[in-house]
């Protein structure tokens, strides 16, 4: 049997006809760009996660750095982020010209809450959270720190679309909550989209003006922004697809319960989840020491995988101008080494994950 890492084509299927009909709908409409499928969007979106502003936007990407733009955050200032992120969350901070202050990583693939002191300093000026793998992460004395020192915080919640920290939804901690609904993402577009929440009037107004060339009216352009719309079409099929986030998400949490009660291999580290926190799986992220070579013998028997960072962000020629030597960020490296995501995507059967679980509890070093 040939299982691989994901299959977009299955949550697709799984509501094709509602799909099919909202795509139909809005070409048929006249309307494409900026219309009342994005409003409808941005305000189901806000709705879903209790933040009063959303702003659709056209990618993940595109939500990080406009959020650091319109809290003017660039040239001189400091962010802290976690070392082992998706790169995009790094880039976010850097095309505004700021400077990533890395930390290292707790036992939950998340930033650790108890290293991001030591590294403020005068030039710090935001925190930002990746909720990585779909976990929220330890928020509560994130917060409190932010608060302390006077920081903006910013979460990345392009993984983590409906989990939550001590009941409260990821993205809504901090300034703006920064998400992305790539096709893979567990809320995804059928092309690139994201958008930006806040509860703050003020940015959804500025994120809303700099999205659309700067211009709140056609031709009168307030700042130099950037051409960055979330589309109708998208923001139509989005629209579905979230009307059922919730279903998904359940199914996801079942695939993953059956993964973590069966998985039976002392090679293999489980992924564990933080009193307080909820994960939506985005990914079920295992650790081992011989990854490598347990990728190699699930490639052997068809087993498609992912890993979940090969290279840290500051170990990627992109950032070599930062300076940052191997072993700066030793847990980081190690979960680089280390990690390897399973199969898993709505709509995989049960027959598709015996196989895997049962080839996983094979292996042998
Ligand atoms: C996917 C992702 C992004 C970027 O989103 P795009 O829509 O692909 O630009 C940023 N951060 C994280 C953690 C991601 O997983």
């Amino acid at each position: 049997m040939k299982i691989m890492p994901n299959r977009m084509d299955r949550g697709f299927e799984m509501y094709q006809k509602e799909y099919e009909e909202k795509a139909l709908q809005v070409l048929r409409s006249g309307w494409y760009i900026l219309g009342k499928e994005v409003r409808s969007f941005e305000e189901e979106f806000a709705q879903y996660l209790s933040s009063k502003y959303c702003v659709g936007l056209a990618s993940g990407l595109d939500a990080l750095w406009i959020a650091f733009r319109v809290l003017k955050i660039g040239p001189g200032d400091e962010v802290i982020v976690q070392g082992n992120t998706y790169i995009a969350s790094v880039m976010g901070i850097t095309i505004n010209g700021a400077t990533p202050v890395f930390v290292e990583p707790d036992e939950y693939n998340n930033i650790d809450a108890s290293k991001i002191e030591e590294k403020i300093t005068s030039k710090t000026k935001a925190i930002l959270v990746v909720h990585l793998y779909g976990q929220a992460s330890n928020m509560a004395p994130i917060v409190e720190l932010a608060r302390k020192y006077n920081l903006r915080l910013v979460e990345d919640c392009a993984q983590s679309h409906g989990a939550s920290f001590n009941g409260k939804m990821t993205g809504t901690f901090g300034d703006i909550g920064c998400f992305s609904f790539y096709p893979s993402k567990n809320l995804g577009a059928f092309g690139d989209a994201g958008a930006i929440v806040t509860d703050d009037a003020a940015i959804a107004e500025a994120v809303r003006i700099f999205r659309n060339y700067g211009s709140e009216k056609r031709y009168y352009n307030k700042v130099v922004g950037a051409n960055s719309r979330l589309d109708e079409l998208q923001a139509g099929l989005l629209r579905v697809r979230l009307t059922h986030l919730h279903d998904l998400t359940e199914e996801r949490r079942r695939l993953c319960r059956t993964y973590s009660e069966q998985l039976t291999n002392p090679v293999i580290k489980l992924p564990e989840i933080r009193e307080g926190a909820t994960t939506v799986w985005h990914q079920y992220v295992i650790h081992c020491g011989a990854r490598d070579k347990l990728i190699e013998y699930l490639n052997e028997r068809e087993i498609g995988t992912t890993i979940h960072y090969p290279i840290p962000p500051h170990l990627s020629e992109a950032y070599r101008y930062l300076n940052i030597q191997r072993g700066a960020l030793p847990i980081t490296e190690r979960f680089a080494d280390e990690v390897l995501s399973l199969p898993l995507y709505n709509g995989m059967t049960e027959e598709e994950q015996q196989y895997v679980i049962d080839s996983l509890n094979e292996f042998y070093v």
